[in-house]
């Protein structure tokens, strides 16, 4: 076979891998996906995608799978720790749609995940291959290789490192990104939305706010789970995992003195999640040969700015169009690619730190300070200006390096 008979490897099935399968098999580009994970279960909780990556799952023909799956909030709202006093941070549902073209939408993970891999299966039988732990990559003459943990080594014309946070693709190119504490740990767990009074059901998210924490709150499959993530700052305790367990009692304690919504949602979580967030130092190269890197593996970032798994979306329709672009010529498919994302998403990482001392105010303490804080804070033009220019990307159809002759 020559190279460019070759497939492009993607490791990783997880939001990006498989969202830059569906977008390449829809192109005519020969993928194949190899995933640690003996099955694709469900894991995680919540994930927001804002209309830059639902105009991107339109595109690839999941309209339909995901607004089954889905919540289409009406709104999102900012509410006090201690009061609850509430203001609205943006208008959704109708209003998202007529700004953006398309809806925002709040999704269980698992969801989502199933969603697009039904999707890659349905495009190809054997382009996702589970249970494929990759344990190296190297760049070749011609090819390049992906070695499993089995021993088998995949020949790729390219590969694609989609292998999330703790990545071993980026740690072949790079080394490992050093991980640094952010002094900030969060709790997460879903409830079922039927334990909760009405107004705590409504089709609306919820960013409360406090000085040293806050808490997102919103709907998930169709409304029957709530989604909660609580963020303290606070020492003493480093792992970073999406399955490490604690306890009620614990997180009730990190939130002490907060409001009774706060703690109707903690009292009705079956298990309570928690993982130490930790930042890690942007990169601007995101590529070496024929190994180019996408989503949390390219760019980690803290949830502040609820646009992990979208900035992975988009990288994976842009790195898709590249590669169909400049069909055997890598090095240009790649080069545009970093080109069109690099900036953006760093940009994005750097914007999500900078959201925590937003939330964190000690200006939030006193009722009557916090009124005027959070009049200058959600203000529509300062609602506007942080997210505008993430909301109204088009990573489908915008410009793609220079015009194509
Ligand atoms: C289990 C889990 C739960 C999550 N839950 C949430 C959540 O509740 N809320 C939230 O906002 N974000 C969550 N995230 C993060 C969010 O999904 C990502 O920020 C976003 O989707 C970026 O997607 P990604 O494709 O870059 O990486 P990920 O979605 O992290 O996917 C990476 C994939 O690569 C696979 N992989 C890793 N190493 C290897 C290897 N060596 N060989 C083969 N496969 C490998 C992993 O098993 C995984 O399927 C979660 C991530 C994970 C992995």
């Amino acid at each position: 076979m020559t190279a460019q008979e070759l497939p492009i490897v993607i490791v990783g099935a997880g939001i990006g891998g498989l969202t830059a399968a569906l977008a390449m098999a829809q192109r005519g580009i020969r993928v194949t996906v190899l995933e640690q994970a003996r099955e694709l279960r469900e894991v995680g909780a919540g994930l927001q995608i804002s209309p830059n990556g639902t105009r991107v799952l339109w595109s690839l023909g999941l309209e339909r799978a995901l607004r089954a799956v889905a919540v289409e909030p009406q709104a999102k709202e900012i509410r006090l720790w201690s009061s609850g006093e509430t203001w609205p941070l943006f208008d959704l549902g109708a209003s998202a749609v007529a700004d953006y073209g398309f809806p925002y939408l709040m999704f269980h993970r698992g969801d989502l995940q199933m969603a697009l891999a039904a999707a890659v299966r349905e495009a190809g039988l054997h382009i996702l291959r589970l249970g494929a732990e990759v344990v190296d990559v190297v760049d070749g003459d011609g090819c390049a290789e992906v070695l499993l943990a089995s021993g088998e080594r995949v020949s790729a014309r390219a590969v694609v490192g989609a292998d999330g946070v703790h990545s071993r693709v980026r740690a072949r190119l790079f080394g490992v990104a050093k991980p640094v504490f952010t002094g900030c740990i969060a709790w997460r767990g879903t409830v079922p939305a039927e334990r909760l009074p009405a107004h705590m059901r409504r089709p609306v998210g919820v960013n409360w706010v406090g000085p040293g924490r806050h808490v997102v709150t919103y709907p998930l499959r169709r409304g029957e789970l709530v989604n909660f993530v609580g963020v303290v700052e606070r020492e003493g305790w480093e792992t970073e995992s999406w399955t490490e367990r604690g306890s009620h009692d614990d997180c009730a304690a990190d939130f002490a003195g907060w409001h009774a919504d706060v703690h109707a949602l903690i009292d009705n979580i079956d298990e309570h999640y928690r993982w130490a967030l930790m930042s890690r130092a942007p990169i601007t190269r995101w590529s070496a040969g024929r190994i180019v890197l996408l989503g949390d593996a390219a760019h980690p970032t803290l949830p502040f700015m609820a646009q992990g798994a979208v900035m992975a979306i988009e990288d994976a329709i842009v790195l898709a169009r590249a590669f169909h672009r400049f069909g055997s010529d890598h090095a240009a498919a790649i080069g545009v690619y970093e080109t069109a994302r690099v900036e953006r998403a760093n940009r994005c990482v750097s914007l999500a730190a900078r959201n925590r001392d937003i939330f964190h105010s000690d200006r939030l303490l006193d009722r009557e300070d916090a009124r005027r804080y959070v009049a200058t804070q959600w203000s529509e033009d300062k609602v506007r200006e942080r997210y505008h220019w993430l909301f109204s990307y088009d990573a489908v159809g915008g410009a793609l390096g220079p015009p194509e002759t």
